[in-house]
């Protein structure tokens, strides 16, 4: 039995970016997640934003141990706070088609301006990552609720309600990009 899986961690290090994992297979993802990164850092640039000097990636060795990590329900991709992102084991993003879209969502995260509202920066990271062009473009059922509440609604993690949370705060942000400019959208 193993005490302590996640003592043993690989690390690498691709310029500002710091990678730690536990399964040695998620090395064969490194290449994706550092191209991801690079992209989305000259991407955040061009709007005027810039990842914070040192950020590192902590991927997980399985859902458990992200959820130990995070305290996270085990259907989330990832979570950011400050210079920090967790991940879901790098191979189980790759073999969903999640890790580029992952990636670069979670460093709009650590790039986003301070102080704009939840369903604002979840909406632009998702914008920001292509997740919403995936989304349904079927009515979310959250049409009516106040920005406010649907702050509430993602912090809430209801399984039932979460999804479509995440959807309409990404209509409501894409909305806000055509209209002002991702600089006007930005500066909340
Ligand atoms: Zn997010």
């Amino acid at each position: 039995m193993l005490l302590a899986p996640n003592v043993l961690a690989f690390q690498a290090q691709h310029g500002s970016l710091t990678v730690t994992y536990v399964d040695p297979r998620d090395r064969q993802q490194l290449g994706a997640v550092f191209k991801a990164w690079d992209a989305a850092a000259r991407d955040l640039k061009a709007l005027g934003l810039s990842p914070p000097a040192k950020v590192r990636i902590e991927a997980a060795g399985n859902a458990a141990d992200f959820q130990a990590r995070t305290g996270e329900p085990v259907n989330i991709a990832a979570s950011t706070q400050g210079t920090v992102i967790r991940t879901q084991r790098l191979s189980a993003l790759a073999a969903r088609g999640l890790l580029p879209t992952t990636i670069r969502h979670e460093a709009f995260h650590t790039a986003q301006p301070a102080g704009i509202p939840r369903w604002l920066a979840e909406g632009l990271a998702r914008t920001f990552s292509g997740e919403g062009k995936a989304d349904p473009r079927t009515p979310t059922g959250l049409e009516g609720v106040a920005d406010a509440r649907l702050d509430a609604k993602l912090l809430e993690r209801d399984p039932t309600q979460l999804n479509a949370a995440y959807r309409e705060v990404t209509v409501r942000a894409a909305k806000l990009v055509r209209a002002r400019g991702w600089k006007g959208a930005l500066k909340w």
